[in-house]
């Protein structure tokens, strides 16, 4: 297994290069004497073009020799990029894909950096301290269209051979002549692989969707006193200039200020259309609560902020961005590919532009299914890539009020019977009271991908509640977890509590505000009867001043999810794939209520300890969002390609 991934990559002005350092764990190299502790050493060339190919390789001791063959190379052949890879330490096994995905998972990188042995001893301190000087140059690889791999070797010193070069190795590599013994000579495919993942999009296309998030940010969209129809008709405006006909992009809302932006790009096949979604409103957001105008879209420290940098205008602006990208490559859509930016997501009520899109101008937005750019996404912790989860379900909101009354009294003769006792203790057995585990095809492949991922106990427990009939102290444990909790069962929790009309007088009535949040099957009857019978006893009222919902889950076995796996995988080698319910709430439960399934698919990933959507400082990493609008690019263009069986 490897692990301890690490890569940098460098660029000097004069003499551009991309250097890739890569630090590996490794226990043992096919090949190999087992279980010996090997020093193991990769490398790769890369050139321009063919005859430029030369390789850097350092392996501790002998990195002086391999730095004066690099530097006759380099005098020999026009060097315009190097590529090293150092792999240090143990191998268990060098597996293509585990290798991949940790040089992938886990790059850094550094700019402007002189190719000298100076250099090159800092960059062994850095990896050794695990430090890395971080700057924008992963663009490095990304704008070198002419780069490509010649040969990438494993080595290890001291090994037994393993298998002979080919002759293509030895009269190529002046450094395969060396005492450093040939274990596997395969890695080629797995490099070019990493090269081509690299973004696909121009340095125009990164800064044109970059420019769309700022103008979008820079439009104030709340409900107080912004106006989403201003966003909507500024993208529409900007799909006209891309040639888009003027018949395919409308504009429409339930409200002057409420407009939804809907654009369609034809397909040629007879497959239903794909919709994809996003919203253009964003939560209120206080100049004087935060550090800069989160109606100005600022670039600091390495973060672009501004409101609805993450929720949802990244959303918008990727969508925006690959659709008018696609169009321009001359894409031919197998299929009508739709796009809705909706307002109103964050406030509901009657300018929903989801729910009045589908109850006024269904024809508009009528699809297949829906991929919702408001949900899902990947998890990051301490910066490192931890899964990838497909939303593929979401609760249903419902509020109750349960009520007590008293014909009440003066409070200086104090009587058993008193509405706020009885409310509190209708409320100490909803606080002791579980609804029964209630799992569906989304939460049981979340909780049994994720007892795969996790190890120990919580992994055993993960696997039982994925099985079904878990034993209680199992659910216990499991359910210590907040959002596994949610992710089990219905919930319902107090929210808001009053009661009582005078401090001198005997209550006669207490209202509690209890928030349920029901999970798909769990019907609106079903909760009050179980909260009334079990939970309140007949003194308590319990009414529910509107209805919830109903939004079933979408199939997590089809060929969507897959697609979304494949690209999510492409992306992030290596990183899990999760379906899950979301215990909130987004547009996509209209649209799984009106019959559409939906998936949300974001490419950005975020750590959940710093989620700053709807809060103060809201902000994304730019190069996150490239990574988003490039996710995004390739799913639309994937699912627009195929007409898949359902
Ligand atoms: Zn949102």
């Amino acid at each position: 297994m490897l692990a301890d991934g690490h890569v940098l990559i460098g660029e000097k002005r004069a003499a551009p290069r991309a250097v890739i350092h890569l630090r590996i764990r490794v226990d043992r190299v096919t090949g190999g004497r087992r279980g010996q502790r090997e020093r193991v050493a990769v490398f790769v060339a890369v050139g321009e073009r063919r005859r430029d190919q030369i390789g850097g390789l350092r392996t501790g001791p002998s990195a002086g020799r391999w730095t004066k063959l690099r530097q006759r190379r380099r005098e020999g052949a026009k060097l315009r990029h190097v590529l090293r890879l150092r792999a240090v330490q143990r191998a268990d096994r060098l597996d293509h894909r585990h290798f991949m995905s940790v040089l992938l998972g886990d790059v850094e990188s550094r700019q402007g950096e002189g190719e000298n042995d100076q250099d090159d001893r800092d960059d062994d301190q850095q990896l050794h301290e695990g430090k890395t000087r971080a700057s924008a140059s992963r663009e490095t690889l990304a704008s070198a269209p002419l780069l490509f791999v010649h040969h990438c070797y494993i080595m290890t010193r001291g090994g037994r051979q393993a298998c002979k070069p080919s002759a293509n190795c030895a009269d190529r590599n002046v450094i395969m002549a060396e005492s450093m013994t040939l274990h596997r000579v395969s890695c080629v495919i797995a490099l070019t692989a990493i090269l081509l993942r690299a973004q696909t999009a121009t340095p125009d296309q990164r800064s044109f969707s970059r420019e769309l998030l700022r103008q979008l940010v820079e439009i104030n969209t709340t409900d107080s006193t912004g106006n989403v129809t201003e966003a909507a008709e500024a993208m529409a405006a900007r799909f006209k200039a891309a040639g888009f006909p003027e018949e395919d992009i409308r504009v429409l809302g339930a409200a002057p200020r409420k407009g939804n932006l809907v654009v369609r790009f034809h397909g040629t096949g007879g497959c239903r259309p794909v919709l994809f979604n996003s919203h253009l409103d964003v939560v209120e957001a206080k100049r004087e609560d935060w550090s800069v105008d989160p109606f100005h879209f600022t670039e600091k420290d390495g973060w672009f902020y501004g409101r609805g940098t993450s929720d949802d205008k990244d959303g918008d602006a990727a969508l925006v961005a690959d659709f008018i990208r696609l169009k321009q490559e001359g894409f031919q859509p197998k299929r009508d590919l739709i796009l809705a930016l909706t307002a109103d997501e964050e406030t509901g009520g009657p300018y929903n532009g989801v729910d009045w899109l589908l109850k006024e101008h269904r024809d508009l937005i009528d699809a297949e299914y829906c991929i919702n750019e408001d949900a899902g996404g990947g998890v990051l912790k301490d910066g490192k890539r931890l899964n990838y989860q497909v939303q593929a379900a979401e609760k249903t909101y419902l509020t109750f009020t349960f009520t007590t009354t008293n014909p009440g009294g003066h409070s200086s003769l104090p009587v058993k019977k008193n509405a706020i006792y009885e409310l509190a203790e209708g409320l100490d057995r909803l606080r002791n009271f579980s609804f029964p585990i209630h799992l569906n095809d989304v939460t049981r492949s979340y909780f049994e991908r994720l007892s795969h991922i996790e190890s120990g106990q919580v992994s055993k427990d993960l696997a039982a509640v994925a099985e079904g009939h878990p034993a209680k102290d199992v659910v216990a444990r499991v359910a210590a977890n907040a959002y596994y909790n949610a992710m089990m069962h219905t919930t319902c929790v107090p929210t808001m509590l009053s009661g009582g009309h005078a401090e001198n007088a005997l209550p006669q009535r207490a209202v509690a505000t209890v928030n349920c949040r029901l999970v798909p099957g769990d019907s609106e009857d079903y909760v009050q009867h179980t909260l009334q019978t079990v939970v309140a006893g007949p003194g308590v009222a319990i009414v529910a001043p509107s209805h919830a919902l109903p939004s079933p889950f979408s199939p997590v076995n089809g060929p969507v999810v897959k697609a979304i796996e494949k690209v999510a995988n492409e992306m992030w080698p290596g990183v899990p794939v999760l379906p899950v319910m979301e215990t909130g709430a987004t547009d996509g439960r209209a649209m799984r209520a009106a019959g559409i399934p939906t998936w949300g698919a974001m490419g950005v990933f975020e750590d959940p300890s710093d989620i700053r959507a709807h809060g103060r400082d809201e902000r994304i990493r730019p190069e996150v969002f490239d990574d988003h609008v490039e996710f995004v690019y390739r799913l639309i263009k994937a699912l627009g390609d195929e007409c898949p069986d359902r």
